[in-house]
């Protein structure tokens, strides 16, 4: 019996075979059905051409025809749907340079990694099983599909899904296939930074990190990642409590706050991060030294955005495993502010300038507004204007 997300999906299979072209579900999502795990994005593979499935459906949106995929919206869902192809070179380690349509899907299932990502399944839930996927499935094996030594060298990507898998699914990567990953983990030096980084983050939210992270110590895959090419050693101080961490940005955290000697601004621009991974760094960095100094008050919870409660909490919990910290006591004291920010303050820049009527613009607006909020934000100081204005004529501001 097909699950409900590909209930929902097989209408656009149907739609694609009333036409005449073959349409399986293919890769990570027959692999997690078979797996009974949570399925995350469904693809579709379709010996229609690209153009074909553009006149098939009403919405698609062309995201990569060249290399034959398109993404077919049906009742609010997107699919992936890509046709049968075979790879040429991939020269620039991002793309092959070429690919040709088929139009049968057995070699389509060949030029994927692994023999568990090289599943099909047709719409009555029928499986296409070339290379014994179902068995290493089965066995929890990671198996590239054909001579590793090719297809890695191929793309060197590959290296890196290989532990990435290993890590979310618990599965042992076979030995043959560790061999060839070792013989020609060199190439990983060559990739676009962002494939690695996206395969990264996956393998550090994986539930079995630390199976993971054997991996990449064992076969010295870590050598040849950003940063730690010159700090090869980082990898072996990480604190042994580790538990999967949900974004990049937490990654960055912990790798930091273990070796503070990388500042977070190199990590940002050897691994070409978002700006938004670079705010979310530093947030998470401020917030846990502060909580090892002062531990969990106002303060911190006043300064750290709640998007990132859950990643604090998480890299909390792994550097003071002691001291385990609910999300709901961040919730409570955030409920408990006087103020949300800056601006919640019962007086204004102007307000300042009109206490001080001789004194001038300066730095001295913004240093004064920052010490009111901090005094409001820790409930020292009540937020209305009188008491603020009195607290000013009390601690007058430095000005020079
Ligand atoms: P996830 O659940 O994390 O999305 P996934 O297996 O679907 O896992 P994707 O990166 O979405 O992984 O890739 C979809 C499928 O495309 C894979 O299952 C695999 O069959 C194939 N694939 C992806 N990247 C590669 C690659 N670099 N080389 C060969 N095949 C690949
Ligand atoms: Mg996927």
């Amino acid at each position: 019996m097909l699950t409900a997300p590909f209930q929902l999906a097989k209408p656009v299979l149907d739609r694609i075979e009333e036409y005449n072209h073959q349409a399986f579900f293919v890769g990570g999502c027959v692999r997690d059905f078979l797996l009974k795990r949570p399925i995350g994005d469904i693809d579709i593979a379709t010996s229609a051409q690209p153009e074909c499935v553009q006149q098939i459906f009403e919405k698609v949106i062309p995201v990569g025809i060249k290399h034959g995929t398109v993404i077919v919206r049906h009742q609010h869902q997107s699919y992936e749907v890509t046709t049968f192809r075979i790879d040429g070179l991939y020269t620039d380690h991002r793309h092959p340079d070429s690919v040709k349509f088929i139009d049968k899907i057995n070699e389509d299932l060949e030029r994927r990694d692994f023999t568990i990502n090289a599943l099909a399944m047709n719409k009555n839930g029928r499986i296409i099983d070339l290379f014994n996927g179902k068995q290493d499935l089965q066995d929890k094996i990671i198996r590239t599909v054909g001579d590793g030594y090719e297809r890695f060298t191929e793309d060197p990507l590959r290296i890196i899904r290989a532990v990435r898998f290993s890590s979310q699914l618990g599965f042992t990567i076979d030995n043959q296939t560790v061999d060839n990953m070792k013989q020609v983990k060199q190439g990983i030096e060559s990739l676009a930074i962002e494939r690695i980084a996206n395969e990264i983050t996956k393998l550090f939210a994986g539930d079995y990190l630390l199976n993971g992270l054997s991996y990449l110590k064992a076969t010295e895959i870590y050598k040849h990642l950003p940063i730690m090419i010159e700090y090869p050693y980082i990898i072996h101080l990480l604190p042994r409590q580790l538990k999967p961490l949900y974004s990049f940005g937490e990654v960055i955290a912990l790798f930091h706050i273990t070796e503070p000697k990388v500042r977070i601004i190199t990590w940002i621009s050897a691994w070409k991060c978002s700006n938004q991974t670079k705010q979310e760094a530093n947030q998470l960095v401020d917030a846990l030294y502060y909580y090892k100094n002062n531990g969990l008050d106002s303060w911190l919870v006043y300064q750290l955005s709640s998007e990132y409660y859950k990643g604090f909490i998480r890299l909390a919990n792994i550097f003071h495993p002691t001291n385990t910290i609910a999300h709901q006591e961040l919730v409570d004291i955030e409920q408990s502010l006087p103020i949300k920010s800056k601006r919640d303050l019962a007086i204004k820049g102007n307000d300042l300038l009109a206490l001080f009527p001789y004194v001038k613009r300066g730095p001295w607006l913004q240093h004064t507004l920052n010490r009111l909020e901090k005094e409001v934000a820790t409930n020292r100081l009540k937020n209305t204007e009188i008491e603020l204005k009195e607290w000013v004529k009390w601690n007058p501001p430095e000005i020079n």
